[in-house]
């Protein structure tokens, strides 16, 4: 039994700069689940005292509660990021296709979508056309992610930045 799931349409291989992703054998539909993730609620003082790759891993869930990952890598956490991604969070821990993906693509998604803190701040070398150079627990911020990324935001920080917009509740940009 594992603390996270990833879809048997895809599997783990190893990715020459950034360790591991996680691939589609076939083609998955938008809409499909592709991972559920899961691990030991732990707040941001707890987080720190795990080491970074473990961190890195993890997945926050709230303004002060994180997924902690397990000790050893398992396949629904090796989803990597990407600032041009073909999946989305639809909560805070199911990932969903948003585009439909064919067979031998990497699955990714944007952590900026979940990371509300600087918990797992990295330079990015995703290799997309608009890959914005680094990830920060502050890129909800951003205006032009806020709409392309509309929907796909983990809910607390879609409550956030709906707050920064004067809305209550996650409404439509
Ligand atoms: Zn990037």
């Amino acid at each position: 039994m594992q603390h996270s799931w990833l879809t048997p349409k895809a599997a783990v291989r190893a990715v020459g700069e950034h360790g591991h992703g996680a691939f589609a054998l076939a083609p998955i539909a938008a809409g499909e689940v592709v991972a559920a993730f899961g691990g030991w609620v732990v707040t941001a003082a707890q987080l720190d005292d795990f080491d970074p790759d473990r961190v890195s891993r993890s997945i926050q869930i709230h303004d002060e509660l994180y997924l902690l990952a397990t000790e050893e890598p398992e396949p629904g956490d090796l989803i990597n990021h990407s600032c041009d991604p073909n999946c989305g969070l639809l909560g805070e821990t199911v990932l969903v296709a948003r585009e439909d993906v064919a067979a031998g693509d990497e699955l990714t998604f944007d952590y900026g979508t979940c990371d509300g803190s600087p918990y797992d701040e990295f330079d990015c070398a995703c290799g997309a056309p608009r890959c914005r150079g680094r990830v920060t627990g502050d890129d909800w911020r951003d205006r032009e992610l806020q709409v392309r990324h509309n929907g796909w935001f983990s809910p607390y920080l879609a409550r956030r930045i709906a707050a920064q917009h004067g809305r209550r509740g996650a409404a439509p940009l």
